[in-house]
């Protein structure tokens, strides 16, 4: 049994009080426990964090990126010791877990050459002796609120970009995985960042809620469900904060007659059941154009699925971890009972119960899913994936634009030309061709449509830059002679 601590102002804080247990997923037994961080301790986060800011925003950012490199250093020699962090209280697969981590390490390398993404412009002789230059200036203390999914990447993707623009940050992990934020804290110190820059509190909706309210917070990230993530950017904006905050999602892939149906079921197999659906790229919804596209697919999906060994995510032969909860588990298993009920066919039934040790559930697949079904519009985040069936493009597409969702869609056609209709017309944020989990690179912006997200600007790449930065523009002249007043509008 361990006990996961807050990080404050480079040390780590043990406090009395609400006590949360953290789960072995795979065994689920209990293996270790946090305190909810109260108001006075987010109030003493705060604190740090904006003691730390003036100095930490002054440095010279070549300098902070410095810190970042050797952080970046420190994550990939520590990689495999946060991945097991991922699977023993996540539950995903070894190799998944260190593709995660991976992912997150990405950005903190993007981030290494802030430096030239902070640059401004500049125009000489805006007009006659006047020049004129902008800059990107940093907020001050910004907020990190992460979804369980993935305990290591989601933070990576956030609090390494917020320090390389010069702000500091208070990270406030999952209950369900706390682990991972703390050793991402001490490695950043160990690299080199000073006190106070990285602030890491443990807790739920009531670290969260004082968070949030905080005066002195002037930018919030959220990953998670859409109804936690509306809600924080209702609050976080009507006090004037920058937010963007990260929902749910119904991924649809649509498959067209002439796609490679061998390729198409490798990839939806991969991107439905991988990580046991928890992805919020998941594939959830395969939409067959043409009845002998769906035949085909489950013919060839089929002998795929009931060959996914699942076990404990730390056992090679795995490929299916277990849910991370076992209310996720309850939550996930009625959906396919509610799916049943709905009249959809349950084409393979792999869940398993009741479950004695861990809280494993095998992959399921529906066929004849109908868009007015619960399980076709809601997001069940798990390895469930539906077979949606309809007779054209036309009607794919407008499958895809009507749904509430718009986090990440993927096509998958020989087509030069369907492709091409689809990626100019889908209303989706994230879209692949081929590719069944378009999760873009760390240079370029994350972030969904619609209700997968609440904001104006996404995450990482140029997106992430302009979130974690305000720009200034000066409009500069030395006169050498007296200019005389002037009170009309001045023009160029
Ligand atoms: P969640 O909304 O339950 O929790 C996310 C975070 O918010 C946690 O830190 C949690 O402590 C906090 N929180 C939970 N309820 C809260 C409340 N009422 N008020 C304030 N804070 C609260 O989400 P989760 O179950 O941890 O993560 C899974 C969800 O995240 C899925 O819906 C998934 O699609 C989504 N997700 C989205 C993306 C994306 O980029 N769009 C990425 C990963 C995960």
């Amino acid at each position: 049994m361990y006990h996961v601590p807050h990080y404050i102002n480079g040390k780590k804080v043990t406090t009395s009080g609400r006590s949360l247990k953290i789960f072995n997923p795979a065994t689920g037994t209990v293996i270790g426990s946090l305190t909810v961080a109260t108001p006075d301790i987010v109030a003493a986060a705060v604190h740090a964090a904006q003691t730390a800011f003036s100095a930490w925003s002054q440095i010279a950012p070549l300098k902070r990126s410095r810190i970042l490199f050797q952080f970046k250093n420190l994550l990939e020699q520590h990689i495999l010791e946060l991945a097991e962090a991922v699977v023993r209280e996540h539950g995903k697969t070894k190799k998944d877990a260190e593709s995660s981590v991976q992912r997150g390490i990405d950005v903190v390398e993007f981030v290494c050459g802030a430096p030239a993404h902070l640059q401004g412009a500049f125009t000489a002789e805006v007009t006659n002796g006047m020049d004129s230059y902008s800059m990107r200036q940093p907020l001050g203390v910004c907020v990190g609120i992460t979804p369980f999914n993935f305990p290591a990447m989601v933070p990576l993707w956030m609090f390494p970009m917020a320090i390389a623009c010069g702000n500091t940050f208070i990270l406030k992990p999952s209950e369900k995985d706390p682990s991972c934020a703390l050793l991402l804290a001490e490695l950043a110190q160990a690299a080199g960042v000073p006190d106070g820059v990285i602030n890491v509190l443990q807790g739920d909706k009531e670290t969260v809620d004082s968070l949030i309210t905080s005066s002195d917070v002037q930018a919030i990230s959220m990953v998670g469900s859409t109804k936690t993530a509306e809600a924080i950017y209702q609050i976080g904006t009507a006090q004037g904060k920058r937010v963007q905050a990260f929902g749910g999602a119904k991924n649809h892939a649509v498959v067209m007659p002439d796609a490679d149906l061998d390729q198409a079921a490798d990839a939806l197999v991969g991107a439905a059941y991988g990580s046991a659906g928890e992805r919020c790229m998941a594939i959830s919804v395969v939409v067959a154009v043409g009845d002998h596209v769906a035949d085909e697919l489950i013919k060839k999906m089929r002998p795929l699925i009931t060959k996914l060994n699942i076990g404990p995510g730390d056992t090679p032969e795995t490929d299916i971890g277990p849910l991370v909860t076992e209310a996720h588990w309850e939550r996930v298993n009625s959906y396919v009972n509610l799916g049943v009920q709905e009249g959809a066919d349950l084409v393979l039934d792999g869940r398993r119960g009741p479950i004695e040790k861990g809280f494993y559930f095998g992959a399921c697949l529906f066929d004849n899913v109908r868009p007015s079904m619960r399980i076709y519009q809601e997001e069940i985040f798990g390895p469930v994936l539906c077979i949606v069936r309809v007779p054209d493009f036309a009607q794919a597409l407008h499958l895809v634009n009507t749904h509430e969702y718009a986090n990440g869609t993927a096509i998958f056609t020989r087509e030069g030309g369907i492709a091409h209709q689809f990626t100019a017309n889908v209303q989706v944020g994230m879209v692949g061709v081929n590719v069944p989990i378009p999760v873009p690179a760390a240079f370029h912006g994350f972030g969904g449509w619609k209700r997968s997200m609440f904001g104006d600007i996404g995450m990482h790449g140029a997106e992430g830059i302009r979130f974690y930065t305000r720009l200034k523009t000066v409009m500069q002249r030395w006169p050498q002679t007296p200019t005389g007043i002037e009170l009309a509008m001045p023009t160029i």
